[in-house]
């Protein structure tokens, strides 16, 4: 296990107190004291993830498998049941490291790697991408910040602050521009300069305007004129404290874009950190991050054991 394992279980189980106390608080005041599970038992944990935003395909997947498991093993302690629990909610959940480069310190299988970070205004892209920067850097790689977030005339500058704080460069030719010349110089840039990893920074877009869905497509194709296999990633950043909102979003927004990986951000402060089990489950790209905080190091790798082990503690 590397260096940001580290990663702070603490600082995990903070971000996620409020979901925690929703969640399993209510599923530990209802397992004390159980010696049986009986369908009063499954209603209420029905209920009890339903309301904490794990939505219905994934709950009744959860509730059948403990009945199921229930028939079988005829529990005998409270701890047990706490333990099928855990076990069935993980078992649900999707891991990145299957598919995916996942840890900042692992070697990368191209160089320069090129990240895409995708998603509607203001879920947290400009963040994820300076706290990223940050995690690269420290795990020893060579990073560069691309501001194709041309439309807005404050992006450019939020991300300037962000590779400062990350002490990375940053590719950026203002307001206005077209977002595929950024990136462009950004790639070619890289190349020239040897970096590991480049970070393209885009403007929030829906994923039912067209002509904004286009604007992707060639800032792809352009990348492709110097790099064939770009974009090595394209993850799609999604607001986790808008629950199943989020969960709506990712299944429009990857339908129009071939998204590789999520980022989910705000599960700090919010009690509807269960979506990431539906998230997890429902969709069949993995939740590569989550952001736990505003601060530089508030970004997280997705590790479903700490996640579930963080939200039962
Ligand atoms: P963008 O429009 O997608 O680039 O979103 P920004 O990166 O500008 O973030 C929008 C707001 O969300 C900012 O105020 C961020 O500080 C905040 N934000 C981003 N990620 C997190 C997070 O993990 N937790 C919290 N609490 N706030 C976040
Ligand atoms: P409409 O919403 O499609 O009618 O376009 P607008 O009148 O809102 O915006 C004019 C142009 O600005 C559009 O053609 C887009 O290229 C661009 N634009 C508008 N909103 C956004 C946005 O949220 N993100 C980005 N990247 N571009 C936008
Ligand atoms: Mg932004």
């Amino acid at each position: 296990m590397g260096f940001f394992d580290a990663f702070k279980l603490s600082r995990l189980k903070e971000g996620l107190a409020k979901t925690r106390e929703n969640l399993f608080g209510k599923i530990s005041r209802l397992v004390k004291g159980r010696t049986k599970i009986d369908e009063e038992f499954l209603e209420e944990l029905e209920q009890i993830l339903i309301s904490a935003d794990v939505g219905v395909p994934t709950t009744l997947k959860i509730v059948e498998a403990i009945s199921a498991r229930a028939k079988k093993e005829r529990y005998t302690s409270e701890q047990e049941l706490d333990a099928m629990l855990r076990d069935e909610i993980q078992k649900l959940m999707r891991d990145a490291r299957e598919v995916t480069v996942v840890d900042f310190d692992a070697q990368l299988p191209k160089k320069p790697y090129v990240i895409m970070i995708v998603g509607v205004n203001g879920v947290g892209k400009t963040t994820s991408i300076g706290k990223m920067a940050h995690n690269y850097k420290s795990a020893g790689k060579k990073v560069l910040i691309a501001a194709a977030d041309t439309f807005r005339a404050a992006a450019t500058e939020q991300l300037e602050i962000w590779a400062e704080r990350a002490g990375v460069p940053i590719v950026s030719q203002g307001q206005g521009v077209d977002p595929s010349a950024v990136v462009f110089d950004a790639v070619s840039s890289a190349i020239a300069k040897d970096v590991d990893v480049v970070l393209v920074d885009t403007a929030g877009r829906l994923h039912n305007k067209t002509h904004l869905m286009e604007e992707l497509a060639k800032i792809k194709r352009v990348m492709k004129k110097k790099l064939p296999d770009a974009p090595n990633e394209v993850l799609l950043v999604l607001d986790g404290s808008t629950g199943q909102n989020a969960l709506n979003q990712a299944k429009e927004f990857t339908k129009a874009v071939d998204v590789t990986g999520l980022i989910l951000t705000k599960l700090d402060g919010t009690a509807k950190g269960g979506v990431v089990i539906a998230i997890s489950n429902e969709l069949n790209i993995p939740v590569k991050y989550i952001g736990v905080g505003e601060k530089i190091d508030d970004l997280q790798l997705f590790n479903r054991q700490k996640f579930v082990e963080a939200l039962f503690e």
